[in-house]
């Protein structure tokens, strides 16, 4: 009888932990997308990931410099 309880327990523990982990591995495959969203420069059009895109307004851009010629361009 002891056995018995024993096994249910150890089983009980490895589906929780199998739980755990398919959480654990679905929120960093989430994280890993997110790191690696890209956005447009408005300006040149070149790909960039948002996390190194300067931002104004809504719009993205890879560097400064396109940032104030974008500005600029609009008067
Ligand atoms: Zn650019």
């Amino acid at each position: 009888m002891r056995l018995l309880f024993l096994g249910l327990v150890a089983l009980l523990a490895y589906f929780l932990l199998r739980k755990l982990l398919k959480n654990y591995q679905f929120s960093r495959k989430n994280q890993v997308i997110d790191t690696r969203r890209m956005v447009r420069c408005a300006h040149c059009g070149i790909f960039l990931p948002e996390s190194e895109a300067l931002t104004e307004g809504s719009h993205n851009f890879c560097c400064r410099e396109h940032r104030e010629l974008a500005k600029s361009d609009k008067g």
